[in-house]
């Protein structure tokens, strides 16, 4: 084999592999033996693939590690079994994910960023800022390193939602779901996986024109755009109206419905006018809304507009439910999981960063 620069194997889609391997003179077959090890079984040392010859596992093992992430910690939450794990980066980034229960299902959450750049005004890792874009393989790896944790069966589906915005991290977002949905890999269906996006619409029109199918969310947090211009800043350069006009075709081409997050904000999206306008805007597409309670950001002591941002109390984040559905909306009202571990959403910004 040629000593190529790819320190790690992680990461690598099955074609992918299959090109480096035949580089490198090795038979085809070897691409499926190696990535069936990795993503199905899950091994993180060459010496456990055992259908490999012993000097070729020496060669890999010489040149490559399979390990792009070291768990570092496991936190529960004792009222929600939310668990969030905390993960090291070889250049030393902190990353986490967070495995949500709920129900029959259990949705791991996956940072696609180390920080985000987008600056959304309510949110924690907002206002850490931008580092980098994560790898495929460590995108993957938190997948394969939770699920090696509490068993790959007790994962039913993927939210990017975590750190970052996944649709500015196109290439490796999209190659981390061809891996989780590869049959090989025995992984997920593509309609349990979901991408979380702040409203990048040149990227949702990519993965239409695509003919991708997996399931988009927008973190709409306001139907209109002087308010989305206040507390997500992208929504300059993205109008909503614009996105609105991208997921529309995203929908009708996919047949799926697209999920509204709203995360509530006192005296900001809480008020009637707001909820008029949402059923507005759900009754031009097949969506359904997901009620967020808004957690404080006091403990990263924000300034401007992200210092003054209060919760909606549970009650009238209830009555705000009951006029959307009286308008024939489907409306869920998520429960705040974890926040006693700091693992509810928005309030992933990692102290260690
Ligand atoms: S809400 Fe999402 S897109 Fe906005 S700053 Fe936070 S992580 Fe980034």
């Amino acid at each position: 084999m040629k000593n190529e620069k790819i320190e790690t194997l992680k990461g690598l889609t099955l074609k992918e592999l299959e090109e480096f391997f035949l580089e490198t003179g090795q038979p085809k077959y070897r691409a499926s033996q190696v990535f069936n090890w990795m993503y199905n079984h899950v091994v993180f040392d060459f010496d456990e693939m055992k259908n490999l010859s012993k000097e070729f596992r020496h060669n890999l093992k010489e040149r490559f590690t399979l390990q792009t992430l070291q768990l570092l910690d496991i936190q529960s939450s004792p009222s929600t079994q939310t668990k969030k794990f905390l993960f090291n980066t070889i250049d030393g980034k902190k990353i986490e994910s967070v495995l949500i229960p709920e129900g029959e299902r259990n949705t791991l959450c996956i940072s696609t960023q180390v920080g985000c750049p987008l600056d959304c005004k309510f949110c924690a890792t907002g206002l850490m800022g931008y580092k980098r874009n994560l790898t495929t393989g460590e995108i993957v790896d938190q997948y394969l390193l939770t699920a090696k944790e509490v068993g790959k069966n007790k994962i039913t589906n993927i939210v990017f939602m975590g750190m970052g915005e996944p649709l500015l991290n196109f290439e490796n977002t999209l190659k981390s779901i061809e891996i989780f949905t590869h049959e090989l890999t025995k992984g997920l269906s593509r309609t349990r996986i979901t991408i979380s996006t702040a409203g990048i619409a040149n990227k949702i029109k990519e993965l239409t024109e695509k003919n991708y199918r997996i399931k988009l969310a927008l973190s709409l947090h306001s139907p209109f755009e002087d308010v989305r211009n206040k507390i997500m800043p992208i929504n300059k350069k993205y109008s909503l109206n614009e996105n609105l006009i991208a997921l529309k075709e995203y929908a009708l081409k996919s047949k799926t419905r697209i999920t509204f997050e709203y995360t509530m904000l006192k005296g900001i999206n809480d008020r009637l006018e707001d909820a008029k306008e949402l059923a507005r805007i759900c009754s031009k597409l097949p969506s359904k809304i997901n009620i967020i309670p808004f957690n404080s950001i006091k403990h990263m002591n924000p300034t401007g507009i992200s210092a003054e941002l209060e919760p909606t109390p549970i009650n009238e984040i209830h009555k705000f439910a009951d006029r959307l559905r009286n308008y024939n909306i489907t409306v869920m009202i998520r429960e705040t999981q974890g926040d006693d571990i700091a693992a509810a959403c928005g309030q992933l910004a990692v102290k260690y960063n």
